[in-house]
């Protein structure tokens, strides 16, 4: 028989060294030579249809049939001279995965010569046997159709695995009748939403503003492991997290690991990350270590929040792959070792122009200062009205183990803006009509313009325990969670503002219409939006028990679970909301709501079936062998003569250990019942809720028995790698 543990920590101490990834050119001489990037299109396309595929992009019309055909002639003569021989549409479904199917540029003639064909129909569009991806009962089995559509926003890139070469074309993903099967096609709707609305109102201060784009810099947290370790985890592989396995005695206590020098495995890994991810054009910059052992961090400069979207799925792929190469996993999971600080994904969030104005950059000047409080506040307006589909965004089974574990910002979302912006809030607050009109006529002398330039500079109280901060210049959605597409929050996001902007807007016409001068109308309607959101502020620590109590006094949901913090989606407001701005159908929302719940019925029935798996076949055998040695121990000490009396440690701990096989074996009985009484629920919601309720705890009680017989066993029966095996290797 092996011992899965000890063959692993073998294989880990016998590992050859790491072989070190140098890379000694400028990082600019080939950043991003595997992406069809603007320049090679100028470069594989005539002149004319280069100018006339920018011109419709920037007009946001339908690329002709004509201009397709050239667009994958130029993408075909790159492809080929990089040695390209496949291209795939590549597109994110619901799963949480990207999606590729793969087909080789090569065919064959009619007189039977092998070429490389590739033209506009290919670009444009493919169907993949799309039946077995969620679709929440969009798309009947039946006509299993759906299609991918090309998103020329996003640049095609190659994928070069090993030196074979495919490109991949970013798509949608979308039923036969036109309705949304990914994350990608809602948040490009909601980007143009955003555009629209919010160019509106930045034009009350600067009439050259065409667009306005979203901007998003994401961080991503990671657990770096090795992979014989990995592999001799069953729960690790099959569901991303530890399910059972005790805390060691030296975890993050001391917290030495934070920013602390970067161990050399780990280190050859992020150097040859990198290097992929410049290629592939994914702008990181910054790497260091995390607060828990063997925990890391990642993050790019921020883009167009389209393409960072993509990046963010595209470098979640890159990092498996380039750690398995390094033997080691990368862990994206929220909460993989109890105990243990979680991963996150924070979500850096602001509004660019087109003149190149961040519209959440406090200005230099008074004019300025008024166009940065207009989307400051509005957006902190629109996350007050709409805080509950902020929290259903960020919803999932892994999730869950993360936000309100007092690491990691609780369920309850709320805005954390700084003392210093607090004042400027009061200040226009407290002002009266009359005051802001003789503002107005005095060239807006507020002395909060005075004051905010400042707040660039005075970044330095920052709160890191805000589910939602502002952070100088952009909002840091803080509660995403680290293994999330970030499609979902930013979608929502910036829907709540579009729609807020909009709403704004009116408002403000309508003063302007009936004669007011237009700063003080939007002084006027700022001052209300402060008025009716002071609620969701909170400037102080979003961990402790205090705030939880003070929230519920404010009113303020705390959504602990995803079953009922989706319920958001089933409102009627977010109905109205959702099909109003064109992002999601009632149809399409209501597929969604399905889709979401029966992800985390899986996934919390894949855990119930693992911890019986474990308990069954590795605990409970390791256990019961120790125990019989244990018998042994003493039937030999009563034949040679001891008293029974003397014996009485090795009887205790035969108790203990009896104890708690017991409490296990009970456990999981109650754990199969329940699980078979959360599939006799009526619906999907009261399945999922069921499923949380009732079946979710009993994984800790089981937990802690095996938990304790971790302890209570001798060591070298122990058949999984313990924490302190995976979590200090370097
Ligand atoms: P931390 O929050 O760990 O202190 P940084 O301040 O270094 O991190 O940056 C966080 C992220 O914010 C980076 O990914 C950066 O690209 C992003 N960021 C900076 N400015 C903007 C912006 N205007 N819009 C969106 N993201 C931004
Ligand atoms: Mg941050």
């Amino acid at each position: 028989m092996i011992n899965h543990r000890s063959h692993a920590l073998n294989l880990f101490l016998t590992r050859p060294k790491a072989t070190k990834v140098v890379e000694s050119r400028k990082i600019s001489s080939y950043y991003a030579e595997n992406v069809f990037t603007e320049s090679k299109l100028r470069t594989y396309l005539s002149n004319d249809a280069y100018k006339a595929y920018m011109q419709t992009l920037a007009q946001g019309n339908k690329i002709t049939r004509e201009l397709a055909d050239q667009i994958a002639a130029a993408l075909k003569a790159w492809c080929l001279e990089k040695g390209t021989t496949h291209y795939t549409h590549w597109f994110q479904p619901l799963t949480g995965t990207t999606a590729e199917k793969h087909d080789s540029f090569f065919t064959l003639s009619g007189n039977g010569t092998a070429i490389e064909k590739f033209d506009g129909d290919a670009l444009v569009q493919q169907e993949p046997d799309a039946s077995s991806f969620p679709s929440g009962g969009l798309r009947a089995t039946f006509e299993a159709r759906g299609y991918t559509a090309w998103d020329p926003l996003s640049p095609a890139f190659i994928m070069d695995i090993s030196g074979s070469r495919t490109l991949c074309i970013p798509t949608v993903f979308i039923s036969y009748t036109g309705e949304a099967l990914d994350h990608k096609a809602p948040l490009i709707r909601s980007l143009e939403m955003l555009d629209k609305a919010a160019t509106g109102v930045a034009r009350y201060f600067d009439r050259f503003v065409n667009k306005v784009t979203a901007t998003l810099g994401w961080e991503q947290e990671y657990f770096l492991i090795d992979k014989a370790m990995y592999y001799a985890r069953p729960d690790l592989v099959a569901s991303g997290r530890t399910i059972i396995g005790r805390s060691p005695a030296k975890g993050q206590q001391l917290e030495d690991h934070y920013f602390g020098a970067i161990p050399d495995r780990v280190f050859n890994f992020m150097v040859d990350l990198e290097l992929e991810c410049h290629r592939l054009g994914i702008p990181v910059r910054t790497r260091h270590n995390e607060v828990a052992p063997s925990q890391f961090e990642l993050a790019p400069m921020f883009e167009e929040a389209n393409i960072a979207v993509d990046h963010n799925s595209l470098l979640m792929d890159v990092m498996d792959r380039v750690a398995r190469r390094h033997h080691l996993i990368c862990l994206l999971h929220e909460k993989p070792f109890a105990g243990i600080n979680g991963s996150g994904k924070h979500n850096n969030w602001s509004m660019g122009t087109d003149t190149g104005t961040n519209l959440l950059s406090p200005g230099k000047t008074p004019r300025n200062n008024l166009q940065f409080l207009t989307f400051f506040i509005n957006t902190i307006k629109a996350v007050h009205d709409h805080a509950d589909l902020l929290r259903s965004s960020i919803a999932s089974e892994s999730n869950d183990y993360r936000l309100g574990a007092n690491e990691a910002p609780p369920a309850i979302i709320s805005v954390f803006i700084g003392d210093f912006l607090i004042r400027a809030l009061d200040a226009i607050e407290q002002r009266v009509d009359k005051d802001i009109k003789e503002e107005e006529e005095n060239d807006l002398k507020l002395d909060i313009h005075k004051m905010i330039p400042d707040v660039l500079m005075d970044n330095t109280d920052r709160n890191r325990t805000s589910p939602f901060a502002f952070t100088g210049n952009k909002f840091e959605f803080r509660a995403v969670g680290s293994s999330a597409n970030c499609s979902e929050p930013m979608m929502v996001l910036n829907m709540i503002v579009a729609n807020q902007l909009n709403d704004f807007k009116t408002k403000v016409d309508k003063l302007i219409a009936d004669g007011e001068k237009k700063d003080s109308a939007i002084l006027i309607e700022l001052r209300a939006c402060i008025k009716s959101c002071r609620k969701i502020l909170f400037e102080g620590d979003n961990y402790s028990e205090a705030w939880a109590k003070e929230a519920a006094k404010r009113g303020l949901p705390n959504v602990k679970t995803t079953p009922l913090a989706l319920d958001a989606l089933t409102s009627k407001k977010a109905h109205k909301l959702f099909s109003e701005s064109g992002i999601l159908s009632d149809k399409e929302l209501e597929a969604r709501h399905e889709i979401y719940l029966e992800k985390y019925i899986k996934k919390v029935e894949i855990e119930a079936n693992l911890l019986h798996e474990l308990c069954m076949n590795m605990v409970m055998p390791a256990c019961l062998q120790y125990q019989t040695d244990l018998l042994n121990n003493i039937k030999t000490a009563l034949e040679a003569g001891i008293a029974k009396t003397a014996l009485k440690t090795q009887y205790d701990l035969v108790g203990t250990i009896g104890k708690h096989i017991d409490g296990i074996y009970k456990g999981i009985d109650k754990m199969l019942s329940e699980s078979e009484k959360a599939h006799h629920q009526k619906t999907t919601r009261d399945a999922a809720i069921y499923f949380c309720d009732k079946v979710k705890p009993l994984f800790l009680e089981i937990r802690q028995h095996s938990d304790a017989l971790e302890l209570y066993v001798e060591d070298k029966y122990w058949p999984l790698p313990k924490y302190r095996e995976i979590l200090f290797n370097r």
